[in-house]
């Protein structure tokens, strides 16, 4: 990193989020803020909440050695409560804070038996604290190494050493919306002077997201539209055997779903289409017949998923249901970044010569050194979790390749015709029958030890458990369950013939893997995972998911990881557990208590969703837009459509020389992809 003041240690960390240069720490935006409030009163503080109190020392202030570290404490109060304070190496305060003295401390608030704590709480007097009111700090997201007063400095000195940062809107478009200028933008997205600021800076960086995709969408659509279908396919009967042979019948909407698919793949034009649907109502079949059609048809097929875990899953039930079923003219192989260079590079000489004619795998697939036979279909799961560019890329490797994209974002119609501006859509709108509704609960910690003996009580009924913590390790975040620590907790509470093992995005992916087919096979039991389980894992067997610290997810995170159950006959069940005591929390989660339906919790989450929380709870099952929020900015997703479409029309392909920076951009940069596979 080439920032003065950052060592080669720092830069290291920093490298490790994906931070390599100015740009990219001004790129590294904050996931929430701290606002400077009005110092509260003693006894309003808030068990771990960052507070601040006008407090009085009181008593005297002790000085403690512990072996070498020494530590000073004290009571402060109000009229309303005492809160103690505690620093650690910082002798000479003992001495410069008097008893009696008043000052504003703000810090996190823990509880310690009856009192209020706070460790190493920031003190201002009261002529420094009252500027800062309506003030926002920034929060970043951290590791372990990396401290918020770090990332801050690092941005701030960013700022004076990056170069001039080119805007790509064209200055009417921003008179005519009202919108800041780029740079400006930027600066106060990490450093608002109050929420009116950060607003608007939101959404200017909101607008050029919403621009750079509908254009690239654009673009895509010239070249795919009205396309020859060069690899025209025919009913084939296998995929009527095996959906006599399934278990099951299709729903009437995935039906509907399926012959729209059929009727594109034997039209005169390429298909692009879009299978939307929520999560559980089975959409992974009508890929797999896709496959199938395609196979039999004597072409290949690929499917990509966002993570390798959901890529091997696919994978391995696709193998099954060939066993099964005796599907044979299925020739499936898995590419993901786990197999050793060996194995890669005998699955894609498979692929080159077409030993291989279904290939599943993430975002390897479209990487330049697979060479496909006769590629004639992608389809991509969970496309909401891709660029445009991922597809843009696999389409790019057959002449014509027919793409399927399959989503469960709900968003409005309206919407979904600009963001997927390039693609037909099919909607599944009706759940396979039989399943019962999921029962939620919310409750606070107090609660889990009847949960663990629910989750006992479930798995020896035969059932299996996942159970969900935000962190990995830890110290990441102070106050929130972590996987590491939780499975050890776990596995001494839970009996002992109950097996469980953790699962977390920094394991290696073959240990990963090894151990999503052990659950699926019914060899693990309780499941202690982070998110990387919440996009489309399947393993109908599983009726209880319990969600630690569940107010730190956005909803339709939430809904996405519920999702993981109800997936068979079996009752199911979601246990959040609540570990705020804020008011907002809660009715965030009594959303979740009273409705199982994704698209009514989107439009709620939205509704409640306050300029404190714009990043902090970021929507999974949004497009992965940094700043835009295609429901809060359909307004500015509308106009960026409008936008797009003008400067298309006059420069179709963004050659001119107004347009460079714009080119440059569309061409190269990966609009809103973000790497899941490391969660
Ligand atoms: P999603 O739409 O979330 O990707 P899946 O395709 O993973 O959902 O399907 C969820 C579960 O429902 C799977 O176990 C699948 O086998 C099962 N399933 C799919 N379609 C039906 C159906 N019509 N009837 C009963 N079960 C079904
Ligand atoms: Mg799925």
């Amino acid at each position: 990193m080439e920032i003065k003041g950052i060592g080669e240690k720092t830069a290291s960390y920093f490298n490790k989020c994906h931070v390599y240069t100015c740009e990219d720490l001004i790129n590294y935006y904050p996931r929430g803020y701290d606002e400077f409030v009005s110092p509260l009163r003693a006894c309003d503080l808030k068990v771990k909440c960052l507070c601040s109190a006008r407090l009085t020392i009181i008593g005297n202030i002790t000085r403690r050695h512990v072996r070498n570290m020494s530590i000073v404490a004290f009571d402060a109060a109000d009229e309303t409560g005492k809160v103690k304070i505690t620093f650690f190496n910082a002798p000479y305060l003992a001495s410069s804070l008097k008893s009696g003295a008043t000052y504003i401390f703000r810090g996190t608030v823990e509880k310690k038996g009856n009192f209020f704590s706070m460790t190493h709480p920031k003190m201002y007097k009261e002529e420094e604290y009252a500027p800062l009111i309506g003030r926002l700090m920034p929060r970043y997201p951290l590791t372990k190494h990396l401290t918020n007063n770090v990332v801050t400095k690092a941005v701030e000195k960013a700022f004076i050493n990056v170069g001039d940062l080119q805007d790509f809107v064209p200055q009417e478009i921003l008179t005519r919306l009202g919108l800041m200028e780029y740079k400006k933008a930027l600066r106060l997205i990490h450093f608002p002077g109050n929420s009116k600021e950060l607003e608007e800076a939101r959404r200017r960086l909101a607008y050029n997201e919403f621009l750079l995709f509908v254009l690239k969408l654009r673009l895509l659509k010239q070249r795919s539209d009205g396309k020859k279908n060069e690899t025209p396919m025919a009913e084939t009967a296998d995929t009527d055997l095996l959906l006599e042979k399934l278990p099951y019948k299709l729903t009437g909407a995935q039906m509907r779903a399926w012959n729209d698919i059929k009727s594109d793949l034997f039209s005169e034009n390429v298909m692009n289409r879009l299978v939307q649907g929520d999560v559980g109502s089975g959409k992974t079949i009508l890929a797999f017949l896709s496959l199938i059609t395609c196979a039999s048809n004597g072409y290949q097929g690929a499917m990509m998923a966002p993570t390798e875990v959901l890529a091997s899953q696919h994978f391995e039930n696709l193998k099954k249901l060939i066993e099964m079923y005796g599907i044979d003219c299925l020739k499936p192989a898995l590419l993901i970044g786990a197999l050793s260079a060996k194995e890669k590079r005998e699955v894609r000489d498979k692929i080159k010569n077409g030993e291989v004619n279904c290939i599943i795998g993430t975002h390897a697939l479209v990487q330049d050194s697979v060479v496909y036979k006769n590629l004639s279909l992608v389809v991509t799961d969970e496309q909401h979790r891709f660029g445009v560019r991922q597809r843009e890329a696999l389409s790019g490797k057959g002449s014509s390749v027919h793409v399927l994209a399959m989503s469960a974002t709900p968003i409005p119609r309206t919407l979904a015709i600009i963001l997927y501006g390039d693609l037909s859509i099919s909607v599944v709108d009706e759940m396979p029958q039989g399943r019962l509704p999921i029962k939620n609960c919310v409750v606070g910690t107090n609660y889990r030890q009847t949960a663990y003996k629910f989750i006992t009580d479930q798995v020896h009924k035969g059932h299996q458990a996942y159970v969900i913590c935000p962190m990995i390790e830890e110290g990441e975040l102070d106050g929130y369950e972590n996987v590491t620590d939780y499975t050890q907790t776990l596995r001494e509470v839970l009996p002992k013939d109950i097996h469980i093992e953790m699962l977390h995005g920094r394991m290696k992916p073959l240990e990963k893997d090894r151990l999503m087919e052990a659950f699926s096979r019914k060899e693990i039991d309780v499941l202690v995972s982070t998110t990387v389980i919440e996009v489309g894992i399947d393993v109908p067997n599983a009726t209880v998911i319990m969600i630690e610290n569940a107010e730190r997810f956005g909803l339709s995170q939430l809904h996405q990881l519920r999702g993981r159950v109800g997936r068979g006959a079996d009752q199911s069940y979601c246990i959040f557990i609540n570990s705020s005591d804020s008011e907002d929390a809660a009715k965030r989660m009594d959303i979740m208590n009273r409705s199982n339906d994704g698209f009514e919790i989107a439009e709620e989450d939205l509704n409640q969703r306050g300029p404190g929380d714009l990043f902090g709870v970021r929507q999974s099952g949004d497009m992965n837009f940094r700043c835009g929020d295609i429901c809060r900015d359909s307004d500015l997703v509308k106009e960026s459509a409008m936008d797009a479409d003008r400067i298309l029309k006059n420069d179709p392909n963004l050659s001119l020389p107004q347009h460079n920076v714009l080119s440059e951009i569309v061409n190269t940069k990966s609009v809103n992809f973000i790497d899941f596979t490391t969660l």
